[in-house]
């Protein structure tokens, strides 16, 4: 079998890739692409961008809902989850022929399939063949983690959220982080009920305490729960709920007295 050498291949076709393919095969070396999906990666396609898509519905829901009273009426707005979801598609399905026209027309050899290490310099591309290369360099990314918990099989991740058809009635969000977050306040914002645990004291711990608190508070008032009554009284979420707690962000005001713990069950 003939093996075809290049400088360098990279391994993904996200964002991460992409910078990098076009930056060395601009610098004249000979460069090749892989990857087992449709090119774009996680933000164009399955992240960020068709997020801010969908963001953009429950924005203009809430911008309406907050001049209630102040000359607009927005009883009659709602989200078409469908169609906003149909809208998304209509950017994300144009994103991978995009990038490999632009890669092919900067020189940089596109492959598709599944690349694995066979040899120290060689990848074996499934559909493709083998491929070595003096440089690799891996960027395929990140999977969502799966959860060894009873119901688990009812799960799913931000990839197929945001390829629903229909949002269901109630959400359970698992995980309080950033993309929990965004997504919680859309479903809250098309009409779902939200009920959101994270192990944590507190959920999206990275960020500053004083304003998580804020965005705490917000979510309650328009629907964004942590694990509560409600969420208890509902069988496959009873076990999760009740392992879970969320204090109060750790941010004391100067002369305020000391942090209290939130007990969410
Ligand atoms: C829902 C969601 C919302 C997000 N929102 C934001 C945001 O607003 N702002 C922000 O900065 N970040 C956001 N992120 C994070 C951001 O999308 C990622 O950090 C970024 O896309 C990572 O880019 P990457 O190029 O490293 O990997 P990826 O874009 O994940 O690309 C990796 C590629 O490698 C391919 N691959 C994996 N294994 C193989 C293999 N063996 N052979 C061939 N191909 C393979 C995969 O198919 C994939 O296409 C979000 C993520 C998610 C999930």
């Amino acid at each position: 079998m003939s093996t075809r050498n290049f400088d360098l291949i990279v391994l993904g076709v996200g964002m991460a890739a992409v910078n990098a393919a076009n930056k060395c095969a601009s610098a004249g070396w000979s460069v090749a692409v892989v990857d087992e999906l449709p090119y774009g990666g996680t933000c164009a396609l399955r992240g960020c961008d068709p997020k801010k898509m969908l963001r953009r519905g429950a924005e203009i829901i809430d911008a309406a809902r907050l001049m209630h009273g102040k000359g607009i009426e927005p009883n009659d707005i709602a989200i078409n989850w469908p169609d906003l979801v149909a809208f998304t598609q209509t950017f994300t399905d144009k994103m991978p022929g995009r990038i490999e026209n632009g890669l092919e027309s900067n020189g940089v050899t596109t492959l598709h399939g599944k690349a694995r290490f066979v040899g120290e310099d060689t990848v074996e591309i499934d559909g493709e063949g083998q491929f070595q290369a003096n440089h690799f360099l891996i960027a395929t990314g990140a999977k969502p983690r799966t959860i060894d918990v009873p119901g688990s099989e009812h799960l799913t991740d931000s990839t197929e959220f945001m390829r629903l058809d229909a949002l269901p009635e109630r959400i359970l969000f698992i995980g309080g982080g950033f993309i929990s977050f965004e997504f919680g306040h859309i479903a809250a914002r098309a009409g779902s009920e939200v009920c959101m645990i994270d192990r944590g004291e507190r959920p999206l711990k990275g960020f500053d305490a004083d304003l998580v608190e804020r965005l705490v508070a917000r979510g309650e008032e328009v629907g964004v729960h942590p694990p509560n009554a409600r969420a208890r009284s509902t069988s496959h979420f009873t076990n999760a709920s009740c392992a879970t707690r969320w204090k109060r962000p750790a941010f004391r005001r100067k002369g305020a007295g000391p942090v209290k713990s939130k007990r969410a069950c």
